[in-house]
């Protein structure tokens, strides 16, 4: 046996607290080879590492994240992402393509896997395709060589920080259609271009505490219902990313019945409302923009109510120096990687948020739905794909001590009970105590 992890207290994904049991996890190479009860076996191994009670999940699966890198690559590489992945407890990540160049083509997805191989990490990385008004055929073309490690096609409806929108309601068709063929789920940034720029925004003050107001709850609603009911009508799997308000949520529960649907939330989304940025100005900015506190009651809702499937980190990172241009010109996204399970803990902790549904939104409903079998469970046979958590240990959030390049956060100086304390990455193990 490569390792053995001694008196790891696992979760089961349902309520049954009966089926959390301290055990011992036998490791070779990248597999889980066997879990038994804690103490039942004197099998020795190379390596030991005695996990104390500590709780223990499948490793984070992260949907949405921009890693950057290549053009980029002074906000953020492979290097600094997958560290900081790591760090954050998420053994496996999925890379927008909104990146320099995008990934829209065969040429750009090799670039790509080729940043990810010189890094030399251990965080596994899967792909979102970008579409466009003019990439179809390119999409078609890619997606016919069944490439294992494209996980769907991102379209977004209005322009965020770099990225090409797609205006024509028949490509959205199209592309739903040709994921839908090949299996794959399309992602969608909600808020709709047309509507943002039919917004009424002359006499808004210049600053980050109005960036709700520029960029309207209803371009984002609209957005969600247009794609639920597209869903609907291309029987595609929708995955609605960073679902930010309660009309949202109310017609999310609706359209489930009928369509293929997965809702992601955002940490920040979840657990900050907009007058935080009063005090934190554009560290604070971000698409679509931190809403109203009825909205953050009702994502808490709906995470409890099974609603919302999936929480993905949106970890967009800048430098500080963009940030720290006005209001209009100073990019909207921050790290997130490294505060999400901490974060996640902390609501468990205060009640918010029960402790046997942070599989599921951490990995689990992500392996299904994006179909990684060999992950997302802590299973034998599994990829040895893990992420110890102390759930007592209190910190606090100080960006100084980030592996991200980008070394601030809406969540700094924030006091969190729960910590990520090791990953285990196919057979991998990084000890942070
Ligand atoms: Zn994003």
């Amino acid at each position: 046996m490569t390792l053995i992890l001694r008196n790891a207290h696992l979760l089961s994904g349902d309520a049954n607290p009966d089926r959390a049991a301290d055990v011992d996890i036998g490791i070779r190479d990248s597999r889980i080879e066997i879990i038994c009860a804690a103490g039942s076996t004197s099998i020795a191994a190379d390596r030991e590492a005695d996990l104390n009670g500590l709780l223990v999940l499948p490793g984070g699966i992260d949907p949405h994240v921009h890693v950057r890198d290549l053009g980029q690559a002074y906000k953020e590489d492979w290097s600094t992402a997958g560290a900081a992945a790591l760090r954050g407890g998420f053994t496996t990540i999925f890379d927008m393509p909104n990146t320099i160049p995008p990934t829209e083509n065969q040429v750009a997805l090799e670039q790509k896997r080729e940043a990810v191989r010189a890094a030399h990490g251990n965080v596994d990385a899967r792909f979102w395709l970008g579409a466009t008004d003019h990439t179809l055929i390119d999409l078609e073309a890619m997606l016919q060589r069944r490439p294992a490690d494209v996980v769907g096609i991102k379209l977004f409806l209005a322009g965020t920080s770099s990225n090409e929108v797609v205006h024509d309601p028949e490509t959205v068709r199209a592309v739903m259609r040709c994921a839908a063929r090949h299996g794959l789920a399309v992602a969608v940034h909600e808020e709709l271009q047309a509507c943002l720029d039919a917004a009424e925004t002359t006499g808004l003050p210049d600053h980050a505490s109005a960036h709700g107001q520029h960029r309207p709850r209803e371009c984002t609603v609209e957005g969600t219902r247009l794609m639920c009911r597209l869903a609907a009508e291309t029987g595609c799997t929708l995955y609605l990313v960073h679902v930010s308000t309660e009309e949202e949520v109310a017609i999310i529960r609706e359209a489930k019945a009928h369509a293929r649907i997965v809702a992601e939330v955002t940490p920040h989304h979840l657990f900050l409302d907009e007058e935080i940025l009063h005090r934190i100005g554009n560290v604070g900015k971000v698409n679509p923009p931190l809403r109203e506190p009825r909205d953050v009651r009702a994502l808490q809702q709906a995470v409890r109510d099974g609603v919302i499937d999936t929480v993905g980190s949106d970890h967009a990172p800048h430098t500080l120096d963009e940030k720290a241009r006005p209001y209009h010109a100073a990019p909207s996204g921050f790290p997130g990687l490294e505060t999400t399970f901490g974060l996640l803990l902390n609501a468990v902790n205060r009640g918010v948020l029960p402790l046997h549904l942070l599989p599921r939104l951490t990995s689990t409903r992500a392996a299904d739905v994006f179909g990684l079998v060999d992950r997302g469970r802590i299973a034998e046979g599994a990829r040895a794909d893990l992420v110890v958590l102390d759930p007592a240990h209190k910190w606090t959030v100080d960006p100084v001590l980030f592996r991200t390049k980008a070394r601030y956060s809406p969540f700094a100086g924030m006091q969190l009970t729960g910590a990520v304390v090791a990953t285990l990455t196919a057979g991998v193990f990084v000890d942070y105590r």
